[in-house]
């Protein structure tokens, strides 16, 4: 037997014919491609943390149900006390954790573009996927088209990253109460991006059974340690929690968001300073010849390029040390365009220059 008939053999054709979710090696580069907090701890921070990580017995299995951290991210993340919530390794798995959850024939829908992980997964699954493109001007919901598309395949599941990924603008918050009401499935809010911006939908958790909202730490600044998680109605996160595996939130990962969310100020001061470049670089990005930057409620800009000229750029500025994504291969409304996220000062203005050079 080959090995080219083992696979044949042993591994879905859905599988087969995926692409793998590739990551960029960024050692040595100014880092502006993957949404990361460029902040890290002042050092008596982490001395403090170093203290909390002794003690951890990494001996004994981590608390399954994760209660002290649970309660801890209710309270930070305001989560009204009527729901629950369920932990994951990174949002990520809980995307993951959604969909298999989901009938066989289970129907996915996102708008495109947004996050990959949606129609990753899904396709992984087996799932049919369907994506309903954004107006191709200002990146909103195609809500006309998001409707029918409901009315005609049903889907099960509705993820809308809230702001957007690539895109970084927010929903019309009235269409996304459209899509809760008239699906018969669930709606995901995918929160990502929650620590830059005011707009939320936790607060509307109580009024639609259907609607679960997903957060991450990861964008906050702790990519490092993998935890999101998922709140709604507690009959389906019931459901859910039987999907999880049990020791799926390790104990390092536990006992370092607890210390780290006893320091919200220092995570405040850190988004304040990034919200407050993303509005200057917002406005450099405008000023410059062919260079089209999109409104941003997240810590990433994405810009479009004159014609053709978006992969050229990437390179340009990655022989310069900066490293940001390239969406242009993506083609259809991303055609053309970059994604930058937000860094220190001295990073985007080293971004800056080195696009100026670029264009
Ligand atoms: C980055 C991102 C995630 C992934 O978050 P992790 O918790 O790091 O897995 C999920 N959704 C969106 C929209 C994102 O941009």
């Amino acid at each position: 037997m080959t090995e080219q008939e083992l696979i044949a053999t042993v591994i879905r054709p859905e599988i087969r014919a995926l692409n793998a979710y590739k990551v960029a090696d960024a050692t040595g580069y100014i880092k502006l491609d993957a949404m990361e907090n460029p902040y890290t701890w002042p050092e008596e921070i982490k001395a403090q943390w170093l203290k909390v990580i002794q003690t951890a017995e990494l001996n004994r299995y981590p608390d399954p149900e994760a209660k002290t951290l649970c309660r801890i991210l209710k309270e930070y993340n305001q989560i009204p006390a009527e729901c629950e919530i369920l932990l994951g390794n990174g949002s990520d798995e809980i995307i993951q954790l959604l969909l298999m959850a989901l009938p066989a024939d289970a129907t996915v829908m996102a708008p495109e573009p947004s996050f990959v992980m949606y129609k990753q997964v899904a396709q992984c699954l087996g799932l049919n996927y369907q994506g309903v493109p954004l107006l191709a001007d200002s990146f909103e919901l195609d809500l006309a088209a998001m409707l029918t598309n409901i009315k005609n395949q049903q889907p099960e599941i509705i993820f809308l990253a809230y702001p957007n990924n690539p895109t970084g603008n927010l929903f019309d918050s009235d269409a996304i109460e459209q899509l809760i009401q008239h699906t018969k499935g669930l709606v995901i809010i995918d929160e990502a991006y929650a620590p830059f911006t005011d707009f939320s939908f936790i607060n509307q958790l109580t009024k639609y059974k259907n609607l679960l909202v997903m957060r991450t730490v990861s964008k906050l600044g702790l990519a490092g340690l993998r935890l999101g998680f998922i709140a709604g109605n507690p009959g389906i996160i019931k459901q859910l929690n039987k999907a999880r595996l049990p020791y799926n939130i390790n104990i390092l990962t536990q006992c370092s968001v607890e210390f780290a969310l006893t320091h919200p100020d220092m995570f405040a001061r850190q988004t304040e300073i990034l919200c407050h470049e993303r509005a200057r670089m917002f406005l450099q990005l405008s000023t410059l010849k062919n260079i089209h930057p999109c409104p941003s409620a997240a810590n990433f800009i994405l810009f479009r390029t004159a014609k053709n000229k978006a992969t050229d750029i990437f390179n340009t500025l990655k022989e310069q040390g900066v490293l940001i994504k390239n969406l242009s291969p993506q083609k259809g409304l991303l055609s053309d365009c970059l994604r930058v996220t937000i860094g220190k000062p001295e990073e985007n203005n080293a971004f800056i220059k080195a696009l100026k050079s670029a264009i």
